[in-house]
């Protein structure tokens, strides 16, 4: 793909992110959310109440660093600017309107926003150890239809904001106890984020990136990169941005060898076929055997799960820092397909470990409360229950 191309596809895709634009950060009582603003965007806001800029950081740190939803317990603020601020603006959350646990530990929160809108985020403890990963949604549904994909049959809804994005991590803690947040690397229950979840986060890369950006920052919650991935289906042209100013780990829903088959099951490959990805994998900034590139291959029965499907794999992928995460299906109701078998699965495993790249086999976690990959769905309406 030429440079130009990429330039032009890029200016597409953003174009059409700004038509699913979420709701701004304006409550309907007229006071503002300051959670999800830049450090910018929160100056600016201090500005515009007449306040000195100190103030910005001063209220980053009782945001990010403490996790405080109420300005009286801002303890370095005076009373007089706390009621100033909190007659201004608000430090929102989504709301909590569903919340299961599974019998194996998984979570899963179905979080609901001010325009009734809702996504699915799920944590996912360690099996072993104290700490865990949090999968957030990037979007209300998804544009890309996979086939094997229970989102996919979600129609677009709308983008999250960076507030909505930032804000499912901040309730999931607030939710574990989890704040202030941890200095340098003392382990945590939510130590890792992965972007996972509901909808396409390439999609949505300008929120998403502010996102990101405010769960990174050092004086704040403090993640480091290599404590996130971004999972994408493959949109190329936002590849190369997000690598450049993102850094993050990037996994690739990779889950056919073959254009004809990868067509059929992730449509975008029409658009953006196998060469353009690994070549667009292979210019990812920063991958090395340290941080290598995570393949997402989903195992489907009779589908993509043949040896020759394994050695056509790795033969795809030589060259390239990168690891395998099989992930057998996760039947979902009315899906059209069927998990492949433990020994397909294994020989499949085998051969791509043989050549040099871990392969591990993903076990499904929360499936009795349909929280495993490929499973979340809001469900539409909000007449749930509030389940705490
Ligand atoms: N839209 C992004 C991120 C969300 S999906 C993407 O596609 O990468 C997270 C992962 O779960 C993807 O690799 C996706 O292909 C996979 N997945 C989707 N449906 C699945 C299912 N039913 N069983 C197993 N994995 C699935
Ligand atoms: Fe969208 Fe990812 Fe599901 Fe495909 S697998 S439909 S890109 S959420």
């Amino acid at each position: 793909m030429s440079v130009s191309l990429t330039e032009a596809e890029r200016e597409r895709i953003l174009a059409k992110a700004a038509a699913f634009a979420p709701p701004g950060n304006l409550l309907a009582d007229g006071r503002r959310d300051l959670v999800g603003l830049s450090r910018e965007e929160l100056a600016a806001e201090m500005a515009a109440a007449g306040e000195a800029p100190f103030r910005a950081k001063q209220l980053w740190h009782w945001i990010y660093h403490q996790g405080v939803t109420d300005f009286a317990r801002m303890s370095s603020i005076a009373r007089p600017l706390q009621e100033k601020l909190a007659e201004r603006f608000v430090i929102g959350r989504p709301e909590v309107a569903l919340d299961q646990l599974s019998s194996d530990e998984t979570r899963k929160f179905l979080f609901r926003f001010r325009d009734n809108e809702a996504v699915e985020t799920v944590y996912i403890p360690d099996p072993v150890e104290d700490r865990g990963a949090v999968c957030i949604s990037s979007q209300v549904g998804c544009t890309l239809s996979c086939r094997f994909c229970h989102t996919g049959t979600q129609r677009l809804a709308r983008n999250l904001s960076a507030a909505e994005i930032v804000g499912q991590f901040m309730a999931a803690r607030d939710a574990y106890g989890e704040w202030p947040s941890p200095k340098g690397e003392t382990p945590r229950l939510l130590s890792t984020i992965v972007l996972m979840g509901m909808g396409e986060p390439l999609y949505n890369y300008e929120n998403v990136a502010t996102a990101m950006k405010i769960l990174m920052d050092g004086e704040g919650i403090g993640l480091s990169r290599r404590r996130i991935t971004l999972s994408t289906s493959g949109v190329v042209p936002m590849m190369d941005r997000a690598g450049e100013e993102l850094g993050v780990n990037l996994a690739v829903s990779l889950h056919a060898v073959r254009d004809d088959l990868r067509d059929e099951l992730v449509p975008l490959n029409r658009k953006y076929p196998i060469k353009e990805l690994i070549a667009a994998c292979r210019r990812y900034p920063g991958a090395s055997n340290a941080r290598r590139i995570t393949f997402e291959y989903v195992m489907l029965k009779g589908m993509n799960d043949s040896e020759t499907d394994a050695r056509a794999l790795v033969y795809l992928i030589a060259g390239l820092p990168a690891k395998v995460n099989l992930i057998p299906f996760n039947p979902w109701p009315g899906s059209a397909y069927e998990t492949s078998s433990p020994s397909a699965i294994r020989k499949f495993a085998n051969i791509v470990m043989d050549a040099g790249y871990a392969s591990p086999v993903r076990t499904p976690r929360g499936q009795d409360i349909l929280a495993a990959c490929g499973q979340l769905k809001s469900v539409v309406g909000g007449q749930l229950p509030v389940v705490r």
